[in-house]
């Protein structure tokens, strides 16, 4: 196994002296997911993300680690290390991460940007740091760390896309492309996930699903004068807000039709539970409140099992709207609105589609009409089993370098690949983390990466990459 002091030390000098550095120049590529920056090639900005990680890679190699970068066309390119076992280790842990990025997004603080690095407090603020910029070089170090100490360990392939933010249309082409490097992993380490807090190591055992589509109701060819048409004309909002009613629960927000609701299983509630216990308040707090804002309930676990294991609506664009300060005495002739719904791990987006497409097709109020478009879809997922080993391993890292025990619960958001591996590997076992912890706000404005749990975070997966060698049955 390996001494937690060398691990301890290697991993935060590390850190120190080879990531932050070259993670600070990460932030400052915009170097955005295709889904946000059609020009994407012609732009470079992903291509000088590529650069960058194989010069630092070439920088701080591995004993026997072959590079390789694969560019199939007309899709985004993939890293793929080889790193050959240590000790005649048999097995293959697979590592992922991701170097592509969501966009800007406002509200930074006005120090901040999304591609100006700031490291303050231990926190490095920018986009794309936290998710997911860090993976790639957190494997590296542990890698690093192991032959520091001459531990033996498997054969290990990390596999670093570019385009997670757009869900990884070009992964499932590149697994098959390179199988044969990939061969058949027994463990999966995918170090894009969240935290629940910064005080220990959390595993993340579910994966919300998303279906995201648009409900367009057009109720004139174009604008009117508001004085000469309202009470005449029925406003598409109004027709809007009373389809959306048939999904949801205006009062409560609850998710109507049956069939996208789960069973949650019975593991999954005890670790909620035990989730709510260790975070209590906290699982709300952190949101940042409006006013005297209030949670959709003051029960921790309930918050846990609400944002992991049941359906939730967001509506998170709308079209045919001007904004206010534009905004003239106008029946308008139409609302979008862009639908973003959460589904339980084990519901299927694509029957979930079928659920709404049903749902505001027929008896549509004043027979407007309604173009409904529910085809955007990523499937949840639902961690296999925990081997003892593994189980044991994560706990006693997490109590070794956070003084704390590992902690498992269920995750809101989704990574759409996450699916896609455990049915290509149905036999692997999952370690899902990440650092995105509290405020650290991936996605949103003032994204930070918190480096000390970073470190703790390197070590972790240190001792269960050194585990996998010599605990595994
Ligand atoms: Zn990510």
């Amino acid at each position: 196994m390996t001494d937690p002091t060398a691990t301890a030390a290697f991993v935060g000098a590390f850190w120190d002296e080879h990531i932050v550095p070259t993670i600070t120049d990460y932030i400052r590529i915009p170097n955005k997911s295709p889904a946000y920056d059609a020009n994407w090639e012609a732009n470079g900005h992903m291509e000088a993300a590529l650069q960058l990680a194989l010069a630092w890679l070439r920088a701080h190699p591995v004993a026997g680690m072959q590079v390789e970068v694969g560019r199939l066309p007309g899709r985004t390119p993939l890293i793929l290390l080889d790193v050959p076992a240590v000790g005649g280790v048999e097995g293959t842990v697979l590592m992922y991460g991701h170097l592509d990025k969501q966009p800007e997004m406002t509200g930074w603080r006005e120090d901040l940007g999304p591609w100006k690095p700031k490291y303050e407090d231990g926190k490095l603020y920018g986009r794309g740091g936290a998710d997911d910029g860090y993976a790639l070089f957190a494997s590296v170090c542990s890698l690093l760390a192991l032959a520091e100490q001459g531990v033996a360990r498997s054969r290990i392939v990390v596999m670093i896309e570019f385009c997670e933010e757009s869900g990884s249309p070009d992964l499932p082409a590149y697994v098959d492309h390179f199988k044969d490097v990939i061969g058949t992993p027994d463990l999966v380490v995918c170090l894009d996930s969240g935290a629940g807090n910064f005080e220990q190591m959390w595993s993340t055992t579910s994966l919300r699903g998303i279906l995201g589509g648009t409900l367009d109701v057009n109720v004139l060819t174009q604008g009117v004068h508001s004085g000469d048409a309202s009470g005449v004309v029925a406003s598409s909002f109004r027709i809007a807000r009373n389809l959306l009613s048939r999904l949801e629960d205006p009062d409560t927000g609850r998710i109507l039709p049956e069939a996208l609701w789960a069973e949650i299983p019975e593991d999954r509630r005890r670790q909620a539970a035990r989730a709510g216990e260790t975070l209590g308040a906290a699982v709300h707090q952190r949101f940042p409140w409006a006013g005297e804002m209030q949670p959709t309930s003051e029960d921790p676990t309930e918050c846990v099992l609400n944002r992991t294991w049941r359906p939730a609506l967001s509506i998170t664009g709308i079209d045919g709207v001007p904004s206010t300060s534009d905004a003239g005495s106008v029946l308008r002739p139409h609302t979008k609105l862009k639908l973003s719904l959460r589904l339980p791990p084990t519901v299927s987006g694509e029957a979930a589609g079928e659920v709404l497409t049903a749902l505001f097709r027929d008896d549509i109020p004043y027979n407007a009409q309604v173009i409904g478009d529910f085809s955007d879809v990523a499937g949840g997922w639902n961690a296999p089993p925990l081997a003892p080993w593994l189980e044991q391993t994560l706990d006693e890292a997490s109590i070794t370098y956070y003084g704390k025990p590992c902690l498992h619960m269920g995750e809101g958001g989704s990574i759409p690949f996450m699916g896609m591996l455990n049915a290509k590997f149905p036999d692997a076992q999952f370690v899902v983390t990440g650092v995105l912890g509290p405020n650290s706000n991936a996605h949103g404005p003032n994204e930070f990466l918190h480096v000390p749990y970073a470190k703790k975070l390197t070590c972790c997966i240190t001792d269960v990459l050194a585990g996998h060698a010599t605990r595994r049955g």
